[in-house]
């Protein structure tokens, strides 16, 4: 936990989210400016800065995240599939520096920047 850290304080309730999932060391919340019909957030609990962090060790949480990825799109209607796509660091647009999957479901309003 960074006190500093947006989605830090969004897993730990400090700041408000529209959480639509959460499982063990797990937390899924709908994006503040979507830009598709559903847009979420699939997120650690855990402080990653982003992808490049990711250690061998954390191959379970890995798995583990792109399965929430796949349920929650799932059960939020998008059975015939859905966008994944993961920022890594600035010169990759990544905005908030705590590892996070996009999941993009239905009509897209726009294509993320
Ligand atoms: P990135 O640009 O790092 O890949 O994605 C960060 C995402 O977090 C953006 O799509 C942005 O809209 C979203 N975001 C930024 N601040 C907040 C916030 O306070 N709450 C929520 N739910 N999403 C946020
Ligand atoms: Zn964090």
């Amino acid at each position: 936990m960074r006190d500093d850290c947006l989605f830090c304080r969004i897993v730990d309730g400090h700041l408000p989210a529209d959480v639509v999932h959460r499982e063990d060391g797990i937390v899924v919340f709908r994006d503040i400016n979507p830009v598709a019909e559903t847009h979420v957030l699939v997120v650690p609990e855990e402080h990653i800065a982003d992808l490049r962090e990711l250690e061998p060790s954390q191959a379970d949480l890995w798995m583990r995240l792109t399965r929430v990825a796949t349920a929650v799109a799932t059960r939020l209607g998008h059975e015939a599939g859905y966008r994944f796509y993961v920022s890594a660091g600035p010169g990759g647009g990544q905005t908030v520096p705590h590892l996070h999957i996009h999941v993009l479901g239905g009509r897209m309003k726009r294509f993320p920047q």
